[in-house]
């Protein structure tokens, strides 16, 4: 097993950071809300999770990236979310967040958008996580339930995972309406805590509702392609990227700033009960988009299959 490096996160209060993400959406949303409020049961639709709360223990796993896709595609490089929680030190710990399936499970690739409840010594793991794969015959999307298929919970290349025992509890609450700016709902927030908090790592995950409107959705062909990716350009050539409409339940992951371990800033993927689901990119109907999200700060980030730490 390679090397794993464990940060200690900067956590201000989720007062103070709902003013911080309510001043950064400000900028590009024209109707924003940001509050602490208690978790709503997740357990319930749209969200179907197997934990009522995203509360207890938060953390955050950053597992392998780009890395083993450039530029040699690592089919080899397979995880198992048991595993890591118990890397993480939270055996037990429901996962969301945003994956690859494992080539070596599937015989493809596919997107992976995580829902999971690890294993304890008493309970099997609880998956509720979905891929979205490209039908090969006809270049359309399929989404589907990864334990209708699928009895492990393996996963493959990188997967930006947010970590917490699953309960409820106090979080931060946002309502964002009609996009004026650029930046898309993540990418707001985050850039909004890199600006406050400079060289503090903060840390972020949670989940989302694009309640209306349509988003842009990246979903990564069944097959590699024969020649290695060069640059992130030659894999964006490669992925198939699709409007998907709402609703869409989005499993996102963000952190403010990387000190130097390969981080990755931001990662979304997103499911739905119609059939919808892939990598999150941006809504594409600025003027009557609604997002709704509940997030949680966390305490501390694991990099875990990443570049060989620096003595
Ligand atoms: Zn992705």
């Amino acid at each position: 097993m390679s090397d794993m490096v464990t940060l200690t996160l900067h956590v201000p209060s989720l007062q103070e950071l709902a003013g911080v993400l309510l001043k950064g959406l400000k900028k590009t949303f024209t109707d924003v809300m940001v509050s602490v409020v208690e978790c709503p049961d997740l357990t319930e639709k749209p969200f179907t999770f197997p934990v009522k709360g995203i509360c207890g223990s938060p953390r955050i796993a950053d597992v392998g990236g780009d890395r083993n896709m450039i530029p040699i595609v690592r089919k080899d490089k397979v995880f198992d979310i048991n595993t890591v929680a118990k890397q993480i030190k939270l055996p037990g710990a429901y996962m969301l967040g945003a994956g690859a399936v494992s080539y070596q499970t599937l015989g493809l690739t596919a997107e992976l958008t995580h829902s999971v409840k690890a294993e304890t010594e008493h309970e099997p793991a609880i998956n509720e996580s979905y891929l979205a794969r490209v039908n090969p015959s006809d270049g359309t999307y399929v989404l589907e339930k990864y334990s209708e298929k699928y009895s492990d919970c393996n996963f493959g290349l990188m997967a930006h995972l947010y970590a917490s025992e699953g309960k409820t509890g106090k979080v931060i609450e946002v309502k964002a309406n009609t996009r004026t700016g650029e930046d898309n709902f993540v990418s707001c927030m985050r850039k909004a805590l890199a600006e406050q908090y400079g060289d503090k790592i903060v840390g972020i995950g949670g989940t989302f509702v694009i309640q209306q409107g349509k988003a842009n959705v990246h979903v990564m062909p069944p097959e590699f392609p024969p020649c290695p990716f060069e640059s992130q350009e030659d894999i964006t050539r490669w992925l198939k990227f699709y409007e998907m409409t709402a609703p869409l339940i989005c499993q996102s992951v963000f952190v403010s700033h990387d000190p130097g371990h390969d981080l990755r800033m931001e990662h979304t993927h997103c499911f739905s009960h119609h059939g919808d689901g892939g990598h999150y990119h941006y809504d594409t109907t600025p003027e009557t988009v609604r997002y709704l999200g509940y997030f949680h700060p966390a305490e501390l980030l694991f990099r875990i299959d990443g570049p060989e730490p620096f003595h």
